[in-house]
């Protein structure tokens, strides 16, 4: 018999619910449940700056009305949250990880200031970014160590090749192949000594036993530096499944103009939530019979992620008021 599958719902409390995020949680639910596995719940809250005061509330809010229930850890309704990784780093295990990989030579300490950073900076495609240039790398053990005891402020680097391809698998999108030039040196560990939620991402996801990833596609360009991760520390790939974007019925990628854009604003329009759960459900999939009007139940029987659509999926909002029984 197969191991059991489990997977992870791991937002970052940053704001509303977002339609895609409700996406991702219901997809991976659908695909655990469909399966008999274990869904587990974690709140990615270690990048302070991005935290929202409130968010963490409406996750549990939205989760609990839906009905997608998690498998480990007290119970949403409670006053502590499932896994919660800003409860989970005061033990220091991120650092501890952070230094494993330093030890390996996978990662290194950086003591860059922020006008050194700044002097980094180039425009690639229209957009300001920093490409780290492994100067820290070259730093003498001593040199290292002096540093340290006068107490500067540091990072920990991921050290990452520039030369060659990686290339990682993803169930809906076949092989994924990417230039080294482009993976950066990124951040493990940030000068408050929070890991960032990329790094907290793949130890949480290896410590948890998550078999299958499922998010939104803009991880795709950082499932390459996740994987260098794994490697390095000898752990074995999850099984990735990057969901297509959700986009405006103009095309544009589904924003908080639209004024449709989260959970919260289709309640407040007025929308049962059975509604939104089969709109969001078909936002990008569809059963083999094609039936439309689905109860979670029926969904999880349903379900097999193979069916869902790599292209981005369009919100059509006059749909999802027929789903709501208005015409
Ligand atoms: N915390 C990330 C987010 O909210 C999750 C990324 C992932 O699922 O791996 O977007």
């Amino acid at each position: 018999m197969a191991a059991k599958i489990r997977t992870r719902y791991a937002p970052s409390p940053t704001g509303r619910m977002h339609v895609g995020n409700l996406r991702t949680a219901l997809y991976e639910y659908l695909i655990t449940k469909h399966e008999g596995g274990d869904y587990i719940l974690r709140i990615e809250d270690t990048d302070q700056e991005r935290f929202v005061e409130g968010a963490t509330e409406l996750i549990y809010d939205a989760l609990r009305k839906t009905g997608l229930k998690h498998d480990e850890g007290p119970d949403i309704g409670g006053p502590v949250g499932p896994y919660v990784q800003s409860e989970r780093q005061a033990s220091g295990i991120y650092l501890d990880y952070a230094k494993q990989l330093i030890d390996k030579g996978e990662a290194y300490y950086c003591f860059c200031t922020p006008e050194r950073l700044a002097s980094l900076k180039q425009v690639i495609d229209g957009k300001e970014v920093t490409v780290y240039d492994k100067h820290c790398l070259h730093l003498s053990k001593e040199e290292i160590e002096k540093n340290l005891a006068e107490g500067k402020p540091y990072v920990i680097r991921q050290n990452n090749p520039t030369e060659g391809t990686t290339t990682f698998h993803d169930e809906l999108y076949g092989d994924i192949t990417v230039d080294n030039k482009e993976l950066d040196d990124m951040i493990l560990i940030k000068s408050d000594g929070f890991p960032t939620y990329n790094f907290a991402n793949v130890v949480d996801d290896h410590l948890m036993g998550i078999t299958h990833v499922v998010r939104g596609n803009e991880y795709i360009s950082s499932t390459p530096k996740y994987n260098r991760l794994y490697e390095a520390f000898g752990w074995e790939i999850p099984k990735y499944i990057h969901c297509p974007l959700i986009t405006d019925e103009d095309h544009h990628k589904l924003s908080k103009r639209s004024g449709h854009s989260s959970f919260e604003d289709l309640l407040e329009q007025g929308f049962l939530v059975e509604s939104v759960v089969n709109f969001i459900a078909l936002l990008g999939w569809s059963p083999e019979d094609n039936e439309e009007i689905l109860s979670l139940d029926e969904l999880i029987e349903k379900f097999d992620y193979h069916r869902i659509n790599k292209s981005p999926s369009v919100f059509d909002y006059t749909k999802l008021k027929w789903m709501n029984g208005e015409y």
